[in-house]
Formats: structure tokens, C-alpha cells, sequence
């Protein structure tokens, strides 16, 4: 039913110094960013993608001069199986597992726990996508909690708030840089005017709708979401997604 994708290469390019952007490939995979610190080269992933996606990866960072090896953090915005399952298989392969992984609230529990049910949510089980078609075993996974009032440096050049912006997922958070106005979303909004489903188990319109009003209040110049396109419109794609969200109606 699913186009596993494993082999095709996930083909990256720069957004601006030191922010690479990785598309999603094929079915239930997610965008991934990597932002390189100027000084150590250190390299910080931004979402795991689903896994099946991960040579993909690999090989489109090479094709930018990236080094998996690299990749010593990785930030993720919630816990839904498109953005997470990638995490079990870096872990194994990175040997000296130096990696560190990076989560909020609810998503930092699941994660730590490996409550499976939580990374495949309600509906996504019923479609036969389960742990085995993703080759993956859910085991839990030491995490460093993020608080809302310790930013993230990543070199001198990026800073980055977090943002506890609910709706999608109970946790679900965005990372905001404030000086050069990038906003890492995961599923909250997209462009086109789209955001993120709220009709999964700690889903909620109402929590989205409030999410979306704060996101709209501030100054972004890359919008770099979870899901389809980026762009350098951020204010005007956040608030087209603002007006649509308003439109509908708080009956779920
Ligand atoms: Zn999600």
C-alpha cells in the first residue's frame, strides 16, 4: 500500500549559513533541518524522520558536504512515528552514542518509555502501519528534557526559544529563533494556509486555534515545517493558516 522509499535520497539544500533543509520522502516521513555550528561543526538534526528514510539522508548530507558522524544533537517537535522512529535507528548506528536527544513535555515521557501507542496514533495503527513495517523495535531512550526558559545555542549564530504550542499533540513544540526570524514548527502549521490534524488521541481545535493565534504574533521570515513546502514568506503563510483555522467551527 506504502512506497517504503528506502532507497531514494533524501536531496537537501541550504536555506541559509549553516541550516540545511531535507525534504520528506514518500509516505509518512517528515522535513528534516540540520543546523551546522560555525565553530565545532557540529551538526544539530531537527526531526528524525520515519527511519526507512535514513540512508536517504545520509547520503543527501553528503551531497552537501555533511557528515552523519556529525550529528551529535537531535531536537524533536513531537511524538508522532513520522518524526520519531528515525531516532532508533541513528542511536544504533551512531557507535559512540554521543548523540544526544532533545524533547518536551509529553513527547520527552513517550519517548523515555517508549510508549508505543502514543508514537502511532489512533487511526495509523488500523492502516496496518505498525513497528514491523517500519522495522523498527520501540525501546526507550534516554532524553534531555527542554524547559521553556532555556534557549538553545547552536554556535553563536542561532539561538532558539522553545514554544509549548499544543492542538496537534498535547506537547508539540516550535523552535524559534528570534534573530534571523526562523520558526521550526513540526506540525503545527503549514504553508498554503494548511496546519496541523487535531482529530488525534490529545489532539484539540481549540488548543491548535490559541497555538497558531501565538505563532501569528511573531516576526518569521522561514517558515520551516514538518510537512510539504518551506518558505521565505513566514509571516504571510502563518497568517494564511491563521484565517483558516479561525474558519472552523470548535465542534470536535
Ligand atoms: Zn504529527
Amino acid at each position: 500500500m506504502f512506497d517504503k522509499s528506502s532507497d531514494k535520497v533524501k536531496n537537501g539544500e541550504l536555506v541559509i549559513d549553516d541550516l540545511f533543509f531535507f525534504p520528506e520522502v514518500g509516505m509518512l516521513d517528515c522535513n528534516q533541518f540540520i543546523i551546522r555550528d560555525q565553530d565545532t561543526k557540529e551538526l544539530s538534526l531537527f526531526d528524525a524522520g520515519n527511519g526507512l528514510t535514513l540512508n536517504g539522508l545520509i547520503e543527501g548530507m553528503k551531497r552537501l558536504g555533511l557528515l552523519f558522524k556529525d550529528i551529535t544533537r537531535v531536537y524533536i517537535t513531537h511524538e508522532h512515528v513520522d518524526h520519531v522512529l528515525g531516532l532508533y535507528h541513528i542511536l544504533k548506528k551512531m557507535e559512540d552514542n554521543k548523540t544526544q536527544v532533545f524533547a518536551y513535555g509529553e513527547t520527552a515521557d513517550i519517548l523515555r518509555n517508549g510508549i508505543e501507542e502514543k508514537i502511532f496514533p489512533g487511526s495509523i495503527q488500523s492502516f496496518g502501519i505498525n513497528t514491523k513495517y517500519f522495522g523498527v523495535k520501540i525501546i526507550p531512550i534516554n532524553i534531555t528534557e527542554l524547559t521553556l526558559h532555556e534557549s538553545i545555542h547552536i554556535g553563536s549564530e542561532f539561538t532558539f526559544k522553545i514554544m509549548h504550542t499544543p492542538g496537534h499533540s498535547p506537547s508539540s513544540i516550535c523552535y524559534y529563533e528570534e534573530q534571523q526570524k526562523i520558526l521550526i514548527p513540526g506540525d503545527l502549521v503549514f504553508t498554503g494556509g494548511s496546519f496541523g490534524r487535531y482529530d488525534f488521541p490529545g489532539g484539540s481545535l481549540q488548543k491548535l486555534k490559541e497555538s497558531i493565534k501565538r505563532v501569528n504574533e511573531l516576526d518569521v521570515t522561514n517558515l520551516l515545517p514538518g510537512h510539504m513546502g518551506i518558505t521565505s514568506q513566514g509571516n504571510k503563510a502563518i497568517s494564511s493558516s491563521f484565517r483558516m483555522v479561525q474558519s472552523i467551527g470548535s465542534y470536535f
